[in-house]
């Protein structure tokens, strides 16, 4: 397979970009090799520039659940476009869209929308302190909320500990209201309250998709609430992946548990750039311009953007029995995973939830970020680029999530596993 194009634009992206990407992950820096420039989507394929396609099992990390270019949504953008790309004033399908989601959640009252998942949960922290006017925040080991400043943290030394800035650029004193506690692990979340009575909210991934696929325990979710309940602390999950993706209501259609306040992205947007955070009224009511708590966005609730995510929502809720038949597949890919890693004694774990599946090159169960760790990476870098030159996309590091879309078919998961036999073949 000839990249040559790609590895042209790369170089030249470089020297006005830094490492030529507008987000690091997209740089294949833990795999390696020269990232592929996309020209165009199809359905279930992606172009690169060097007119190789692939099977995109990415899907722009996740909003694309109807795969390339549907029509639905390709034709409620036109029509928005055409109406004017942004007012900075009220548009009526912001309320619709709202409306759609409010309906869904018996925990949901009133939602707000802005452009990333970052936002969304920056804004759904602030939220929640300004609500329960405390200041720490709990937050898990190999949960992604985005690049906020106090959402960089990694752990310090101590078993549990406030945490130290996982970049530069963000200062000590930032973070060091940030508690880091262990997924899966309840009593390190016991540990925070220990350290702390001034804890706002704990934020968490119900099925973490950021350290690869991590579904928390179902135990594990309700003792979080217990404890918050406890300690008049707020629940937040982060489902911002998980939303409309591991069942129409996220994680929160699988699991009984309720948070208070939800943060969305990715599929709620349809493929353009929407995140948002939702809770009951009389937590969001605090909100600006209602209540004390600043938020705001110049393109929030862009109607382009609205249109996409609206489109893509109806058609979601039209066709209910749509997540059955996403997970068979992600499940039919993952047992085809198993059987070939077993014929070729290749340790390998995997996991669905709904659309969303992934598979590690590890011995043991992956339940938190150590033992995620614990990983084959070499064998995943390998793996990731002999299934790129025979024309299958997956996420180019060990610690993401992998999506199935509507318009696969089970002869595409075939094809899929039938490389994948022979690309465990050749690393065993
Ligand atoms: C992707 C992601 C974010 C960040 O969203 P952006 O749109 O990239 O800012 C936050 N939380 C979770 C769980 C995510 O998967």
């Amino acid at each position: 397979m000839q990249i040559e194009n790609s590895k042209i634009a790369f170089l030249e992206a470089k020297q006005y970009i830094p490492g030529g990407v507008d987000s690091p992950v997209r740089a294949f820096k833990s795999v390696g090799g020269t990232p592929v420039f996309m020209d165009r989507g199809e359905s279930a394929y992606i172009i690169d520039i060097d007119g190789n396609r692939y099977i995109d099992f990415v899907q722009s990390w996740g909003p694309l659940i109807f795969g390339h270019c549907d029509k639905d949504i390709e034709n409620a953008v036109i029509k928005a476009v055409k109406n004017g790309l942004s007012f900075g004033a009220p548009t009526t399908v912001e309320t619709e869209l709202a409306k759609e989601i409010c309906e869904m959640f018996d925990n949901i009252d009133k939602i707000r929308f802005v452009s990333s998942g970052t936002e969304a949960v920056m804004s759904a922290i602030r939220l929640a302190r300004g609500f329960t006017l405390k200041d720490n925040i709990i937050k898990f080991e190999g949960c992604y909320h985005g690049h906020s400043d106090s959402l960089l943290v990694q752990a310090g030394s101590g078993a549990v500990t406030f945490g130290t800035p996982s970049s530069p650029g963000v200062p000590a004193d930032f973070t060091k209201h940030t508690l880091l506690a262990k997924y899966n692990d309840i009593e390190s979340v016991k540990e925070c309250f220990e350290n702390s009575d001034n804890i706002a909210c704990i934020v968490v991934e119900p099925i973490a998709g950021n350290m690869g696929l991590v579904p928390a325990d179902e135990e594990f979710l309700k003792e979080l609430r217990e404890l918050c309940d406890k300690h008049d602390t707020l629940l937040i999950f982060d489902e911002v992946m998980s939303g409309f993706r591991a069942s129409l209501k996220g994680a929160q259609g699988i699991v009984d548990t309720k948070p208070d306040i939800v943060t969305f992205g990715k599929v709620i947007g349809g493929g353009m750039p929407v995140g948002a955070f939702a809770a009951r009224a009389d937590i969001m009511d605090k909100l600006s311009p209602d209540g004390p708590i600043y938020q705001a966005g110049t393109l929030s609730g862009n109607p382009v953007a609205m249109n996409a995510g609206l489109a893509s929502l109806r058609k979601l809720k039209k066709s209910p029995d749509i997540y059955n038949r996403l997970e068979k597949l992600a499940k039919r890919l993952m047992e085809g995973f198993k059987e070939a890693a077993k014929q070729n004694n290749i340790p390998l774990q995997t996991s669905v939830r709904g659309s969303m599946f992934g598979f590690f090159f590890n011995a043991s169960e992956v339940k938190n970020f150590n033992d995620a760790l614990k990983s084959d990476t070499e064998m995943f870098a390998k793996f990731h680029s002999k299934m790129l030159q025979n024309g299958i996309y997956f996420a180019c590091s060990q610690f993401e999530t992998g999506f199935v879309s509507a318009v696969m078919s089970e002869a595409i998961i075939d094809e899929v596993i039938t490389m994948v036999k022979k690309v465990f073949k050749e690393l065993s």
